[in-house]
């Protein structure tokens, strides 16, 4: 993979680059329709998210698509598991900063963001009626510090970056999920290298508690055909306040806490450490050989991937997708 568009001038590698900021890390394109500097990535380190790794981990072509070429679902086009995964966060942030439940404030946001986010009325009963369940039932809720940047470098090999949920004196984080497969997220197989990463980030950390909410799916049938959208909620929340310890994962009815502990030794994070060093040395290598092939046996695991339109069509619909706007301005060097 090579850039055709590249034009050479005296003070920077091409006319249209960007410069990320960072010494030897690839930086992005000025071109409206591009994103990472393709050049750049052929030979530089990439600064990489921890989402970025799943990606590549999961398909290089989904990376491709996401990192490189910067494209991303609309908005409006995003599913609805992932705007209320995106809400519930909100709502934790909230909680963190503050250590309690305001349920007025918190009901606010949920109704803000659902107007914002163009969430149907059950979906957002569904997230009313969870944080009410939660209130109802006397959740004790921590006292974090909320999305704090983690930050693990390999000098001149990899820089990986991502947010932690909560964080409690760097001893304890908090990472938080809506969905409805539970059992994915506290299971140790599964979220080792998530999770091992914010131990690798701060040497501090002695465990990361795994806040894991059952998405509610109660079916509308029978004498439940005709309900509308607050009826369910509240069918929802009746459930909620029944049998807590179905959606919150973990909850404990006499400390009045949930969650999934786990600890920095359950890790093998010697192991978690050279995957990255190869997977910063994989992604300028796969670029130059143009190898960004489809891993199509993962386009459904452990979620319907966000470039199957893509994929299938082989083209990128301008209604579906957008071009990430998150580059930063021209005129580095
Ligand atoms: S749909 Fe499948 S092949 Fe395409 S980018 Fe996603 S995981 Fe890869």
């Amino acid at each position: 993979m090579s850039c055709k568009r590249r034009i050479k001038v005296k003070d920077k590698p091409c006319k249209y680059y960007i410069s990320s900021g960072v010494d030897g890390e690839a930086g992005f394109c000025e071109l409206p329709s591009e994103f990472r500097c393709i050049e750049a990535v052929r030979h530089c380190a990439p600064r990489l998210s921890f989402s970025a790794v799943n990606n590549w981990c999961k398909c290089r072509y989904c990376y491709y698509l996401n990192q490189v070429k910067g494209v991303q679902t609309q908005d409006h086009m995003k599913s609805n598991p992932l705007k209320m995964g995106g809400i519930w966060d909100k709502v934790w942030n909230e909680i963190f900063l503050h250590g309690v439940i305001d349920l007025s404030k918190m009901a606010n946001i949920i109704r803000i963001e659902s107007e914002k986010e163009q969430l149907g009325e059950k979906e957002t009963q569904i997230l009313l009626a969870l944080l009410r369940g939660i209130h109802h039932i006397g959740f004790t809720p921590p006292h974090a510090t909320p999305q704090v940047l983690m930050q693990y470098l390999i000098a001149g090999k990899m820089n990986l970056i991502g947010y932690a949920d909560g964080i409690m004196e760097n001893k304890m984080l908090f990472e938080v999920k809506l969905s409805s497969k539970p059992d994915y997220y506290t299971t140790l197989f599964n979220i080792h290298d998530q999770v091992g990463t914010y131990f690798l980030a701060e040497k501090r950390l002695e465990k990361v508690v795994m806040l894991v909410t059952r998405v509610p799916w109660l079916k509308s049938v029978k004498r439940f055909e005709d309900e509308d959208a607050e009826e369910h909620g509240a069918r929802v929340f009746k459930d909620v306040c029944k049998r807590p310890s179905h959606y919150f994962q973990g909850w404990d009815n006499k400390t009045k806490k949930f969650g999934k502990v786990f600890y920095r030794g359950e890790f093998d994070l010697d192991e978690l450490r050279d995957k990255y060093v190869h997977i910063a040395r994989e992604i300028p290598e796969a670029v130059k050989l143009d190898a960004m092939y489809q891993e199509k046996g993962n386009c459904m695991s452990p979620f319907k991937c966000d470039y199957m339109d893509i994929c299938i069509s082989g083209g990128v619909s301008e209604g579906i997708y957008r071009v990430r706007s998150d580059k930063p301005k021209g005129g580095g060097a």
